[in-house]
């Protein structure tokens, strides 16, 4: 937690889910309204059905990513001015799995970043460690170059969230301890301060195995606001319970 930011909880459904579970999962969460920002981030073929399902209701509609241009001969991309025009206000961008299946670089993120802003979207960044990197003590080095390096100039508190997701942490049911997350958590927060307009207010959520369980724990750690959440996103009562720990 960090005074004066509202936490925002977002589910990442990565390839998973079906037209008729996306929209018993909207059904479930579309009433209700708690004290953070909700956010559902469908694989793109069921955006524009989740969109329709949650409107006029407090969720907040996302991809998982974008090109880098804004239109052009690129066979089965997505441009983030579609995204715009479907009803998207987020976009995740440089997650772990894009970063190692797609051989997506810092520069690539960044140039999508760029492309999202653009279009109007508010972008999340995803960094973090590998294991081997933490054992080595590396990782709040190897998390500054991945930020330094995917954070596009014109990023604000506004347009920009970071999320960092310890890659170790990603599905496996391990998470850091309350301390080392609030060590990374401060660090980024001052290399924020120190590089980006309105640092101080931008939001970082923390993602890698959360659940209703150890939500409440890791939600209040400093400068944590929020989290990005995989597996307990496609269930709308784990979803829900993550929310109300936050
Ligand atoms: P997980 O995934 O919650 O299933 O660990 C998090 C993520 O990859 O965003």
């Amino acid at each position: 937690a960090t005074p004066g930011i509202r936490p925002l909880v977002a589910g990442n459904w990565k390839m998973n889910g079906s037209l008729a579970m996306a929209s018993a999962l909207v059904g479930a969460l579309k009433g209700r309204q708690g004290n953070v920002d909700l956010l559902v981030c469908p694989p793109f073929p069921y955006l524009a059905a989740v969109g329709a399902a949650l409107a006029g209701s407090k969720l907040a509609l996302g991809a998982q990513d974008c090109h880098a241009d804004a239109s052009g001969a690129h066979t089965g991309d997505v441009a983030a001015p579609m995204l715009a025009d479907l009803g998207c206000s987020y976009v995740i961008l440089g997650h772990s799995e894009r970063r190692t299946d797609h051989g997506e670089t810092s520069g690539m993120v960044a140039a999508k970043a760029q492309a999202a802003l653009a279009a109007g979207l508010t972008a999340i960044i995803c960094v973090g460690e590998t294991e081997a990197q933490r054992n080595a003590g590396e990782e709040l080095k190897i998390v500054e170059k991945q930020i330094v390096e995917s954070v596009p100039s014109g990023a604000n508190a506004g347009n920009t969230v970071i999320a960092y997701e310890p890659v170790w942490a990603i599905g496996t049911g391990k998470t850091p301890t309350a301390a080392d997350v609030e060590a990374m958590h401060r660090h980024i927060r001052a290399l924020l301060k120190s590089r980006v307009t309105g640092g101080a207010g931008m939001r970082i959520l923390y993602g890698g195995s959360v659940k209703p369980s150890n939500a409440a724990e890791l939600m209040a750690v400093a400068e944590v606001n929020g989290a990005l959440v995989g597996g307990a996103s496609l269930k709308a009562e784990d979803f829900w319970g993550i929310a109300e720990g936050a």
